[in-house]
């Protein structure tokens, strides 16, 4: 992959210490980057884009922009406002938890990625266990480094999700490709006595192999290549096969 110019993001906000830590180390390397990203916390925003109302930017350094919007209109206003060339890589993270299985849905961290995917352009986001403080970032951006040092085309590696156990780096047990796990939550709505609604609930996991949760449960950082096809071709083919209208 080996970049030069980087546009970093997240859905934590601007002043996340995780996307500072990111920055610095990305530029420590001597590559191009260029922050933009949410004045407030945008997590569990998934996709979201922003289209009844202007979107105000503030240049907080001459490479880190603030915008009063999501994760995806931080992509779409560096690619197509504020950045002169396009990024090689975009990263998103790192998060302030795991986003592992169904969590791709809801995540901000990993729509920011989806979103530079979708204009072909390779994306990586990298979410890391919320066990801290202390948060051992470095461990992530080891991780990261390994990836980037993949040598291969921009399809090669179009859109990745990372997660890191919160260990230092002599405590990771190595990297492991997987796919997505499924997670259910069980009552994820609680009725309050004032009549109000709250959505959380605790997620139970199936533990399978090869999948995200177990990785990072095992010691491991997940790395899953994610696809913008939702296409069910299984099903697709079946249907066909089936039902011939
Ligand atoms: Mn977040």
């Amino acid at each position: 992959m080996r970049p030069q110019r980087v546009l970093l993001t997240n859905d934590d906000g601007v002043d996340s210490p995780g996307l500072l830590y990111l920055e610095s180390a990305l530029q420590a390397e001597g590559l191009d980057v260029m922050t933009v990203a949410p004045r407030f916390e945008q997590s569990a925003q998934s996709h979201a884009i922003t289209l009844r109302r202007p979107i105000r930017v503030r240049r907080v350094h001459s490479y880190r922009v603030s915008v009063d919007g999501t994760p995806a209109d931080c992509v779409l206003l560096a690619l197509f406002a504020l950045m002169e060339e396009p990024p090689d890589l975009v990263i998103s993270g790192i998060n302030h938890e795991y986003n592992l299985g169904e969590d791709v849905f809801y995540s901000g961290t990993v729509a920011a990625a989806r979103e530079a995917a979708i204009y072909g352009i390779p994306a990586i986001a990298v979410s890391m266990e919320r066990t801290g403080p202390p948060y051992h970032y470095e461990t992530a951006w080891q991780v990261l480094k390994k990836l980037m040092e993949i040598p291969g085309s921009r399809e090669t590696f179009l859109f990745l999700n990372v997660n890191v156990p919160n260990q230092p780096p002599e405590n990771l047990r190595g990297i492991r490709w997987t796919r997505l796990g499924t997670r259910v939550y069980q009552n994820p709505v609680q009725h309050h006595p004032d009549g109000t609604y709250t959505i959380a609930g605790t997620p139970s996991w199936n533990h399978e192999n090869g999948v995200d949760l177990e990785a990072v449960l095992q010691g491991y950082a997940s790395v899953t290549p994610l696809s913008l096809d939702l296409t069910d071709h299984e099903r697709l083919e079946q249907y066909r096969r089936t039902y011939a209208f």
